[in-house]
C-alpha cells in the first residue's frame, strides 16, 4: 500500500496542469509548469558553414591524422572488411598510421584524478607491466619523440613559458610521462569528426550516426576500458563513465568521445541508491512498472529497455538491461548488443543538434547489492535559475510524456528506413518487473 503511494507521488499531475516528479531512486523533485513546455527546444545555434574537406581528419586534436597529438594510446579498434572487427593492444609510434582506429582508447591529457593523485595519496606505482610497456615505447625513437612532444603540450598548457620548457632536460620532462601509462582516466575517441561527406558543420558524426555494429563495438570497448581501469590498484572504488556530447555538455571538442575515470571514493550518488536499495529491494520493480503504466516506454528489445525518465533535472531518457543485474563488462556480447541497440536508437532519435550527457551507472563491484547497471541519456537544453538553489526544486521545461512525444515518431522513421535495429517501439512494448529477474 504504502509502496503504491510513493509510485504515485512519484508522477503527479496537478488540476493545472503542472506536473509534479519524484526521482524513486535520489528522491530528486522536478516541476514541469504549463506553458513553459511548449516552446520549442532551447538548441544552441549550430555553425553550418561548409566543412572545409582538405582538413579531414585534422580538424581538431582528436582527428585520425593527429595521433600524435594525444598521449601514447593503450588500445584500438580496427575494422577490416575480411576480418571483421578486432582490438590492437599497444602499438607502437612508428605503427599508429598503419591501421586506422575506428575507436581508440587513450589516456586523458588533462587528467580529474591524476597519475600524481594516485602517486602521492596512494603510494601508486607503475606495475612492472606498465613500466616495461613505458620502456618499449621509448625506446622506438617515434615513441620517445611523441611522448616529449605530448608531455611538452600538457607543461605549455599548464603555464610553462616557451624559455622554462627549453631549458628543461629529457631527463626532467620524463616524469611528467609515468601517468600516460600507469593513468586511471581514459578517453575513447570514434574516428570520425564529421559523417562522411558532411556538406557543413553541423553535420558531426555523433553516437547515433554510427551504424549500429560500429556503437556495439564503441559500447564494448568502453566497458573493457572501465574493467580494465578497476584493476590499476586497490584503492579504486568506482570507476565513472560517461559522455559529453557538444560544449554545453561539458565536451572540450565537436569530436565524440567517451570517458572512464577511476576514483578512491564510492560517489554520493551511488552511495543513496546502495542505501535505498538496503530499505526497498523492490525499487527498480516500481520505476519499470510506473513507466509502463503511464505509458512511458520508449522501445524494448530481448535484453533492454528505454523508457522516458522520471525525475531527472533535465528531459531524460533511460535504458536499463533487462534479467538478472550484471555489470557493464560481464555482460554477453548478445546482451551488450541489445543494450547498446536502444542506446545508439535513443541517440538517433535525440539527434546530434542536442548537446546531451550520457552517464553509466552501475554497481560498485566490491559492493554487494541488487543495484543494476543503467545509462541516462540527458538532454542539456534548459538553464537551471535562482528558484532551483533556493528551493532544490527543479524546474524541467520538458516533462516525460513531451520527451517520449518527441522521440517516439523519430524512432518509427529510423526503423522503417532501417537506421536503427529492429526493436520494439511505443505501445509495441510488453515489460513487467519479471523481466528484471
Ligand atoms: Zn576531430
Amino acid at each position: 500500500m504504502a509502496k503504491a503511494h510513493s509510485e504515485k507521488q512519484a508522477l503527479l499531475r496537478c488540476a493545472d496542469g503542472t506536473i509534479k516528479q519524484k526521482n524513486l531512486l535520489t528522491g530528486t523533485e522536478v516541476w514541469t509548469v504549463p506553458g513553459r513546455g511548449h516552446r520549442p527546444l532551447a538548441i544552441p545555434t549550430q555553425d553550418d558553414s561548409p566543412v572545409d574537406h582538405s582538413r579531414h581528419g585534422h580538424y581538431c586534436a582528436f582527428c585520425h591524422f593527429r595521433y600524435f597529438e594525444t598521449p601514447p594510446e593503450k588500445a584500438r579498434v580496427i575494422f577490416d572488411e575480411d576480418t571483421g572487427w578486432k582490438t590492437l593492444e599497444h602499438v607502437p609510434a612508428s605503427q599508429l598510421y598503419s591501421t586506422t582506429a575506428e575507436f581508440r582508447r587513450i589516456p586523458n591529457l588533462f587528467e580529474i584524478v591524476s597519475y600524481n593523485y594516485w602517486n602521492l595519496n596512494y603510494g601508486h606505482v607503475p606495475s612492472a607491466e606498465d613500466s616495461q610497456r613505458m620502456a618499449r615505447y621509448l625506446a622506438d625513437p617515434a615513441g620517445f619523440e611523441h611522448v616529449m612532444r605530448v608531455v611538452r603540450a600538457r607543461l605549455a598548457a599548464s603555464g610553462l613559458s616557451a624559455e622554462e620548457l627549453a631549458d628543461m632536460p629529457d631527463g626532467a620532462l620524463l616524469p611528467h610521462a609515468t601517468g600516460f601509462f600507469s593513468g586511471g582516466h581514459d578517453v575513447i575517441i570514434a574516428k570520425n569528426h564529421y559523417i562522411p561527406d558532411a556538406e557543413n558543420k553541423s553535420q558531426l558524426a555523433s553516437s547515433g550516426t554510427l551504424s549500429a555494429d560500429a556503437h556495439f563495438q564503441y559500447m564494448q570497448f568502453t566497458a573493457q576500458t572501465m574493467q580494465d581501469l578497476y584493476q590499476l590498484n586497490e584503492h579504486v572504488k568506482y570507476v565513472a563513465c560517461f559522455q559529453n556530447w557538444l560544449k554545453p555538455a561539458g565536451a572540450s571538442f565537436d569530436h565524440l568521445h567517451k570517458q572512464a575515470v577511476a576514483i578512491d571514493e564510492t560517489p554520493v550518488q551511488i552511495e543513496a541508491e546502495l542505501e535505498r536499495l538496503r530499505i526497498d529491494r523492490e525499487i527498480y520493480d516500481g520505476i519499470i512498472s510506473l513507466a509502463a503504466t503511464r505509458k512511458l516506454l520508449l522501445a524494448q528489445n530481448e535484453h533492454a529497455v528505454a523508457l522516458a525518465g522520471i525525475g531527472h533535472r533535465f528531459p531524460s531518457i533511460a535504458i536499463w538491461p533487462l534479467g538478472p543485474a550484471y555489470n557493464p563488462w560481464e555482460a554477453t556480447p548478445e546482451q551488450m548488443r541489445g543494450v547498446s541497440d536502444l542506446v545508439h536508437a535513443m541517440h538517433a532519435a535525440t539527434g546530434a543538434e542536442v548537446p546531451c550527457n550520457e552517464e553509466w551507472y552501475h554497481r560498485p563491484p566490491s559492493v554487494a547489492s541488487p543495484m543494476r547497471w543503467r545509462l541516462l541519456i540527458k538532454w542539456r537544453i534548459s538553464t537551471l535559475a535562482g528558484f532551483e538553489g533556493g528551493t532544490r526544486i527543479y524546474l524541467n521545461t520538458i516533462n516525460p510524456w513531451q520527451v517520449r512525444d518527441r522521440v517516439l515518431p523519430k524512432l518509427y522513421e529510423l526503423r522503417e528506413a532501417g537506421l536503427i535495429a529492429p526493436m520494439q517501439l511505443g505501445d509495441e512494448c510488453r515489460i513487467t518487473p519479471k523481466d528484471l529477474r
